[in-house]
């Protein structure tokens, strides 16, 4: 039987195991806050900054909201951000992407304090991701290896096949799968749009990780019996979210698999709570379970 992983379920246990650390901090005078930053017209973005707002307000996060007019000078941006980097009550900035097409995204990045850059993004933050001493992990890699731990899928000694190396999911998740710990220790294959034979780096995966944005490019004739699969892709085709797996065909050989929707999306919005309470405690100096 394959195993149908439900992102929802264990996003809602990490966001239950958030409470006592999030009572701690409150009741020693220092209560988790997350500003979101909103300089776009796009209606998803829209959406997706009020879903992360919901989160704050049913945890007992403060929740700040700044919207910057897409028509604004990008120095209107920047003075948002160095006013967030100097409130004491903001604990993680998120800038939503995109943001105006006249804006740097990447300079915005560079101007949240790193301490308070819960997406992880930060050049200071990526680094030391990468020299195995992450402050904070990238909330979909994070997600991932979440999922993978609820499931009981060791990492350690598994061939992961990565497809899609972009800076927000599959550069990082590489990183992550590969350092020396304990929910690490894979040996990681990172694929992109150069891979030449993409299925037979697949076929010999225990772990496939499908991040490449492309609707159903990775199916069951790709796979071997046993994977684990994890398919972060949220696409639209025809109305209807497709993930980068074609799921019937991958579930037949799979052990366990993702679910579009319902699987990694979840585990998104989780784990920026996550980085937002360990933001929290890591500025106030309050030690908390996490
Ligand atoms: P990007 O477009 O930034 O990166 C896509 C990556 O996939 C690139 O590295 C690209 O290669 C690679 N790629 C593209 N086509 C192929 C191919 N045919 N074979 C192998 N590799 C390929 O995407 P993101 O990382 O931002 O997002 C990936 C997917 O995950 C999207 O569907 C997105 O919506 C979804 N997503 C979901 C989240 C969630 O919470 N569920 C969160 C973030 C993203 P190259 O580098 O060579 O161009």
């Amino acid at each position: 039987m394959t195993e149908v992983i439900d992102g929802n379920a264990v996003a809602e246990d990490v966001r239950e195991s958030l409470r006592g650390a999030i009572e701690t901090l409150t009741d020693a005078g220092h209560q988790p806050g997350l500003a979101t930053v909103l300089m776009s017209e796009d209606r998803a973005s829209a959406t997706y900054v009020s879903m992360k707002q919901r989160d704050c307000e049913e945890l007992g996060i403060q929740s700040f909201h700044v919207e910057v007019d897409v028509d604004a000078p990008a120095n209107e941006l920047y003075d948002t951000v160095s006013d967030l980097n100097a409130n004491d009550e903001v604990d993680g900035i998120l800038v939503q992407h995109p943001v105006a097409d006249h804006v740097d995204y990447e300079e915005v990045v560079r101007r949240i304090d790193p301490g308070k850059d819960v997406d992880g993004f930060h050049p200071e933050n990526v680094g030391r991701l990468v020299r195995g001493d992450p402050r904070f992990r990238p909330c979909t890699p994070h997600g991932v290896q979440k999922l993978l731990e609820h499931t009981g899928v060791e990492t350690e000694g598994a061939d992961a096949v990565v497809v899609g190396r972009s800076n927000i999911v599959g550069t990082p998740l590489a990183n992550l799968l590969a350092r020396k710990a304990d929910d690490g220790n894979a040996t990681v294959t990172l694929c992109h749009s150069r891979t030449e034979d993409l299925a037979a780096k697949t076929k010999q995966a225990d772990i496939v990780v499908a991040a490449a944005g492309v609707p159903e490019l990775v199916d069951g004739s790709m796979l071997s019996e046993g994977v684990t699969v994890v398919d972060v892709g949220y696409n639209r085709v025809d109305g209807e979210a497709v993930g980068d797996v074609e799921y019937e065909s991958a579930k037949e050989v799979a052990s366990a698999i993702t679910p579009v929707p319902g699987g990694v999306g979840p585990m998104t919005r989780a784990m920026l709570l996550y980085n937002t309470v360990k933001a929290a405690s890591q500025r106030s100096g309050i030690d908390v379970d996490l």
